[in-house]
């Protein structure tokens, strides 16, 4: 057998080449760091072996990462945690060490409420951290998890040798404020997007494809610098062209300028795009003077600097910036291409909670192929199956390949801007993060109705269905709810999930209350809701839900009843009896009789009945209390069977209300 490339050996082995090059040597399997080729005999033997070495590699993982903790354990005290000017509450808690839901909780407890996908500035992490005993350290902006992930995507980008195709270039718009970045891709949409094809009206999913000379050219679809510079101090790579926006009538301005910097230090080509070439103060001489003055200098007129004369609102030089660019990419062809056959990896370029779907994010693929169905990571953590793939056309796909923008559903929450995506074969293994927050949660929850269980059926439930839009926001209300313990109620979550609330959650049952947090009911479910009398509250505010909760919780406790004793009269003979109720005289013989309170009458130390006192008389004057030796009329209301002889055995009642803990 021939030498064998180790990006197809790592293709048939279905990892990544990456993967395959950090698992050989981790079980005694030395093919060199950086090997493109890999012995045909030894190619064999690793796919014979295959299952026999990853399991190996598995338990090495595990065995490391379980040192690993408990070396952190120790450590936590003493080594400080750096962390960045602003960082996720999920990669603060991952950086803690710490299961996200308890970070979530020390940051409501300082009266912070957030997601997991929130950001935090510094201070509060400080605050946060040193409450939860570290020591909390600025970091520069590079360091954190997402950043190094996008860094390793660039290294899998920049490794890749094998089975490289053309892939469509992408194209990144930036200039000053108003000098029409917007309109340009508008103008560039409605040209270029297929015409006569279904879906004709393109959707908004942070980036679109045009067809020229049955090219693809991608477009990021956000002007403005800020999505870009977001994703670069994140370390993403996504576009290779840049078309710089200059106003013919304004000339270069301060943006313009700060575009010209990032453009340089992201090191991509560009072209100069002179706007509103239409507009009668137009100056196509003084911009390209401008340009010059700050080393720019046009090509006509002697420089580098590729400019085209356009006007987004009338339609002018569109096609020939589309050339222009084709004409980049063809210069730039060594870099702009990829392996389309390798498990897909790509950046996210948009995201958000969609109130009927759940999360949803366009990922610009960047290698390989995503298809639907697909398990993927976002930066590291586990974060769901692809359920759908939709292009910018709002149109079904099955599989995107490289520089291919899809908006994707499925995921378990929604990412962040510059994320790195990448498709896993290895559930298990890479889900350990997320499983193992989630997996906190679980534990809770099931210890929590384990016991319940064990302390017998005497526990009244309360039937909850739990919706939230984030999946930070869901495991900070499991985890408030699974607080909830007493002995006698338990909340019992009957169903949890992101997204909005569906219609078989809205007919469960009429006995659960459905919780929404920040997600609406979809119509079947609210008519189904109506229809079986079950509630779907909808909620703002985590603390609210928990605060009805345990309002809810407390209504079932039965209420405490504490009984004072007063005093004792005997009964020394009967005056009158009504239907329900009697006057006796009778005589203290212990404490003091009060009116309205109760009786129980002792008959040879038995209780026999009970009722209360109505009227109290001394002396044939309505009194509201006698004390210890008096004689007295008494008026006792309920069933008129006193004897003489009798004791009424006098006390009062409180009830109180049980609170839970
Ligand atoms: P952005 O801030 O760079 O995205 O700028 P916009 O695309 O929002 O454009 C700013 C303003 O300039 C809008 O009122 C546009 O209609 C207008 N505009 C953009 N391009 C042209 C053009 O080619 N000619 C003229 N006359 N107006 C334009």
């Amino acid at each position: 057998m021939k030498a064998m490339n180790v990006t197809e050996l790592a293709r048939r082995l279905k990892v990544t080449p990456k993967e395959l090059q950090d698992i050989l040597p981790a079980v005694g399997i030395d093919i060199g760091r950086r090997a493109i080729k890999i012995d045909g005999r030894q190619a064999q033997r690793v796919m014979e072996m295959w299952p026999r070495l990853i399991a190996e590699y598995r338990a090495k993982q595990r065995q490391a990462q379980e040192l690993q903790e408990q070396a952190v354990i120790g450590q936590q005290q003493r080594a400080p945690i750096e962390v960045p000017p602003r960082i996720r509450v999920r990669d603060f808690a991952e950086k803690l060490k710490l299961p996200l839901p308890k970070v979530i909780g020390e940051l409501m407890k300082n009266g912070i409420l957030s997601s997991m996908n929130q950001e935090i500035d510094f201070e509060t992490a400080a605050i946060v951290g040193s409450e939860l005993g570290f020591e909390i350290i600025e970091a520069s902006k590079d360091q954190d998890a997402a950043g190094q992930h996008s860094q390793a995507l660039a290294e899998i980008l920049s490794a890749q040798t094998e089975g490289l195709q053309p892939r469509p270039p992408v194209v990144v718009v930036m200039g000053h404020v108003d000098h029409g970045k917007t309109k340009l891709l508008d103008a560039i949409r409605q040209t270029n997007v297929m015409a006569g094809e279904s879906g004709g009206i393109t959707q908004h999913i942070g980036a679109y494809q045009v067809r020229k000379k049955d090219r693809d050219i991608t477009f990021i679809d956000t002007p403005g610098h800020e999505a870009f510079i977001t994703m670069r101090s994140r370390g993403a790579r996504v576009a290779d062209i840049a078309i710089l926006v200059v106003a013919a009538d304004d000339s270069i301005q301060e943006q313009t300028k700060e575009s010209i910097k990032i453009i340089h230090s992201a090191k991509l080509p560009m072209i100069v795009a002179i706007n509103k070439i239409d507009k009668p103060d137009a100056n196509l001489d003084r911009v390209k003077q401008d340009l010059s003055a700050i080393g720019l200098t046009p090509e006509d007129w002697g420089g580098q600097t590729i400019t085209v004369p356009i006007s987004a609102k009338v339609g002018t030089g569109i096609e020939t910036l589309l050339d222009m660019v084709l004409l980049v990419a063809d210069m730039e062809k060594e870099r702009i291409q990829a392996n389309p056959a390798m498990e897909a990896a790509g950046t996210i370029i948009d995201s958000h909670v969609d109130r009927a779907s759940g999360p949803v994010a366009t990922v610009l693929i960047q290698t390989g192929t995503l298809h639907a169905g697909e398990h993927v990571t976002v930066s590291g953590s586990y974060y769901g199956k692809i359920r759908a793939m939709k292009d910018y056309r709002g149109q079904l796909l099955e599989a995107a390949g490289p520089s291919v923008p899809v908006r994707v559903h499925g995921l378990k929450a929604a990412p962040s801007v510059g994320d790195v995506l990448q498709v896993t074969q290895h559930v298990d293994r890479k889900s350990k993060i997320k499983k193992y927050q989630l997996q906190e949660q679980m534990t809770y929850t099931n210890a929590s109705q384990q016991s319940n269980e064990e302390e017998g059926a005497g526990k009244v439930k309360l039937d909850v269905i739990v919706k939230a839009d984030v999946l930070g926001s869901l495991e900070a209300i499991l985890d408030s709810l699974a607080k909830f313990e007493h002995p006698e109620v338990a909340v019992n979550v009957i169903s949890k999930g992101l997204g909005s609330v569906t219609e078989a959650e809205g007919g469960a049952s009429s006995n659960a209350r459905i919780l929404a947090f920040h997600v609406a009911p979809n119509q079947a479910a609210q008519r189904l809701a109506v229809e079986k009398q079950a509630k779907i509250e909808q909620y703002e505010v985590i603390y609210k839900l928990v605060e009805n909760v345990r309002a809810a919780l407390e209504s079932l406790l039965k209420p405490e009843v504490l009984r004072q004793d007063l005093g004792r009269a005997k009964v020394l003979a009967i005056f009158r009896k009504d239907k329900d109720a009697m006057v006796v005289g009778g005589q203290v013989t212990k404490g003091k009789l009060v009116l309205q309170a109760k009786a129980d009458v002792l008959r040879n130390d038995v209780v026999v009945l009970t009722g209360t006192i109505g009227q109290l008389q001394q002396n044939k004057i309505a009194v509201d209390r006698v004390e210890h030796g008096k004689e007295c009329g008494i008026r006792f209301v309920g069933k008129p069977w006193l004897e003489v002889g009798d004791v009424l055995e006098v006390y009062e009642e409180e009830v109180k209300v049980k609170k839970l803990a």
